[in-house]
């Protein structure tokens, strides 16, 4: 099935254009087409497809559950300063390629079908009601630099898209103070020293609790580090984590 996806998505430039107009569609509401296999669809990502993302509710473990009370999840974490941890699934194909055509092939549209696997996968089996509701939805923020080069944040996007899907709204109360070599390029210490202070909380709303959002999680230590600068100013808060894939670390 891979190859089949491959071959499309590697064919002549004429696809490429066809995937950009699709995407233009996708954009303003009008979804005909799938953003993964172009047949026809109503929803940015066909049924179809949608059954070949493996999601954490096809697995040991129902994506109502914060995955934080899974052993098998947190031993692949830094210890966490956050309280909740709520993933689509792992991060391996199909879902790898949505957020590396989001993060490095400028296809935008993208977030809008990660947001919505997300919404299927964890919002609607998940209690987000009541005191599990977070107040608003912040995105892990880039470095200047880097938002210059690639254009937009990848995480402000998929805000844009969760918060219309859960009618939460979304705010960019951090900060970041640094630029940083990319946490992918590192191992596990290197990602925790590069990453130090990376972060600063840029409101004086007394929030209680917010929900961060990422495109994806290996050992968490950009997000323990933007905890941490929220936990500075807001010492009692409470921290959910929505990410769209987890890397599970093979041992070493
Ligand atoms: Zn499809």
């Amino acid at each position: 099935m891979r190859t089949l996806y491959d071959a499309l998505r590697r064919t002549t430039s004429v696809i490429e254009n066809c995937f950009a107009a699709v995407a233009q569609k996708n954009e303003l509401g009008f979804h005909r087409n799938c953003c993964m296999c172009l047949q026809s669809s109503r929803n940015i990502v066909c049924g179809y497809c949608f059954h070949f993302i493996c999601r954490f509710e096809n697995s040991n473990c129902s994506t109502a559950t914060n995955l934080l009370e899974e052993a098998e999840f947190v031993k692949h974490l830094e210890t966490p300063h956050y309280d909740y941890l709520y993933a689509t699934g792992p991060y391996q194909w199909p879902l790898d390629m949505l957020v590396q055509d989001l993060k490095f092939h400028r296809k935008a549209y993208c977030a809008k079908a990660l947001a919505s696997l997300f919404h299927h996968s964890v919002l609607q089996h998940s209690p987000f009601e009541d005191e599990h509701r977070p107040e608003v939805l912040v995105p892990i923020p880039l470095s200047n630099k880097r938002h210059r080069e690639r254009g937009y944040n990848q995480a402000q996007l998929l805000c844009n898209a969760l918060s219309k899907l859960s009618k939460i709204p979304n705010a960019a109360l951090l900060k970041r103070t640094k630029h940083t070599q990319a946490q992918s390029e590192l191992d596990r210490a290197q990602r925790q020293d590069n990453i130090k202070q990376a972060f600063v909380y840029v409101s004086d709303k007394p929030y209680k609790h917010i929900a961060l959002v990422d495109d994806v999680i290996t050992t968490g230590a950009t997000i323990n580090e933007a905890c941490l600068a929220l936990l500075k100013v807001l010492p009692e808060l409470r921290i959910t984590v929505w990410c769209m894939g987890l890397t599970i670390m093979k041992p070493s």
